[in-house]
């Protein structure tokens, strides 16, 4: 999973942005609403408790008796037409509620609105609060006119803001689910759009991956629906992969071609070497030498020829097999006797053990004795002398395992995964094309077999080759 893939990259440029812009949008819309609706409820107020009309009403009763007072509040109240809209209070000089629109007298309530009208210019004043009840409301106090500066009480209308907050906890669902919404449409069609790109880009990154490891036969196929440009950028892909093609198929041509044409010359120098090193058997020392060093870079050019002419028959698939049963522990023999020789000459010890009754292969022997005989040739190779060879064959019920360990140079970890590549080499100070690892896989796998390398730097390496055997006929065991 990419850390930061399109897809993270989309949701935190785009949704999380226009997320927040929502979220402002939404904020405005329900705070300029909720102001808009508190203002019209101020002016209700203003309108209800207009200064002029009460101060009138009240006007001869000002500075009158408590009972006289009282009685023109009663009236007041009772002739009161906007019950149904907001509360009417009288509060009288002393700032005591003597009569009510509701008929109902609470000794908790606060009115700070009235202190405040008192103290202030214009007779009048505003509070938004909470009544004892809980009950949200907005009231305006009007004071009624002073004599001698003294207060003569006032008149007191309050709205309750429940509806209000009701209406705008409304708008505010609305415009939340609105903005959801907007939101969702916007996920789902950028989803939309941006899957479009990351699903033909991880095409694309699979394809040219598989590409970049050889498979050049690969070609993308796109959405026919979008002509767009990574469609453009698919066709150019698989016109490069064409080109690719073309060009390694020349390259494979002309080194079949050219290790073909090598290979008449190289017979006919290692022939000739061969005959005139028994000619001169026992005369010119100078030129018995001579001829030995041609013989044996002669025999490393053809060995060389033969690598090239193995790669080129399966990099164009014509590497083909001869089966037949055979007894794969004979070919493993024969490698062994091959090679030994040369590995005493190095100082290197050989130690080889296998089962003594035969273990019947389907297989082209040529190609198995190959096998072994590189594998075998890698290790003392990569061995120093003194070292020492293993080779080792245990012959389960349907496989035959084969294990070639010395005690080499190794392979480091970096370049372990990648020996069996062609022309790869972890070392490049020994001789070598570092085909021969890759020719082998090649050959195991064509026998449904697998060939495993496991190696310690400065320690050694182990090849593990396996093979499906053919069912055993107990008459064939000799130990049996
Ligand atoms: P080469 O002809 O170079 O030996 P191979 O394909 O046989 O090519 O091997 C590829 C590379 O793997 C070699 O160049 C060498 O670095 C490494 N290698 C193979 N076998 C051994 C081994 N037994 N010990 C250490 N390195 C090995």
């Amino acid at each position: 999973m990419l850390k930061s893939g399109i897809m993270v990259r989309w949701f935190f440029t785009t949704i999380l942005v226009i997320a927040l812009i929502l979220t402002a949008i939404s904020a405005s819309i329900v705070f300029l609403l909720r102001d808009y609706y508190y203002e019209t409820v101020e002016n209700k107020l203003l309108s209800l408790g207009q200064i002029g009309v009460v101060s009138d009403y009240f006007s001869s009763y000002l500075g009158s008796d408590s009972d006289t007072f009282s009685a023109r509040a009663r009236e007041y109240v009772d002739n009161y037409q906007d019950i149904n809209v907001a509360e009417l209070w009288v509060i009288n000089k002393d700032g005591e509620v003597i009569v009510t629109s509701t008929g109902f007298i609470s000794e908790n309530e606060e009115f700070p609105d009235y202190d405040e009208a008192i103290d202030s210019v214009s007779g009048r004043a505003f509070w938004q609060g909470e009544m004892s009840s809980g009950e949200k409301v907005m009231a305006l106090s009007v004071l009624l006119p002073k004599t001698n500066g003294m207060s003569n009480g006032a008149v007191r209308y309050i709205i309750s803001l429940e509806a209000v907050d009701l209406q705008v906890g409304k708008i505010t669902l609305i415009v939340g689910l609105i903005s959801l919404f907007a939101l969702f449409l916007v996920v789902f069609s950028g989803l939309f759009f941006v899957r479009s790109i990351v699903v033909p880009v991880k095409k694309l990154n699979a394809v040219t991956r598989s590409i970049a490891e050889g498979n050049y036969s690969q070609k993308i196929e796109m959405n026919k629906r979008y002509d767009d440009e990574l469609a453009e950028l698919a066709e150019s892909i698989n016109y490069m992969t064409d080109e690719i093609d073309k060009t390694d198929k020349l390259k494979t041509e002309f080194i079949s071609t050219v290790s073909h044409e090598l290979r008449t010359p190289l017979t006919a120098i290692k022939g000739w070497t061969e005959t005139l090193l028994c000619i001169n058997e026992n005369k010119d020392e100078t030129v018995n030498n001579g001829l030995k060093v041609i013989l044996n870079e002669t025999e490393r050019l053809y060995a060389l020829v033969e690598d090239l002419l193995d790669f080129s028959r399966m990099e164009s698939g014509r590497m083909s097999l001869h089966l037949k049963k055979i007894d794969i522990l004979a070919e493993l023999d024969d490698a062994v006797y091959v090679l030994r020789d040369r590995a005493t000459r190095e100082g290197k010890e050989i130690y080889y053990s296998s089962p003594d009754y035969p273990a019947p292969v389907n297989a082209d022997p040529d190609r198995i004795k190959q096998v072994f005989v590189n594998v075998i040739d890698n290790a003392i190779k990569y061995t120093p002398a003194g070292g020492r060879i293993t080779i080792l064959a245990f012959v389960g019920s349907d496989e035959i395992n084969i294990k070639v360990a010395d005690t080499g140079c190794g392979i480091s970890p970096e370049d372990l995964p990648r020996v069996k590549e062609k022309f790869y080499k972890a070392n490049l100070s020994a001789k070598g094309s570092g085909i021969g690892l890759a020719v082998c896989d090649e050959i195991i796998t064509l026998h449904k077999g697998s060939l495993e390398i496991t190696s310690i730097l400065g320690e050694g390496t182990e090849v593990n080759i396996k093979l499906p055997t053919l069912p055993v006929n107990l008459s064939e065991r000799k130990d049996s």
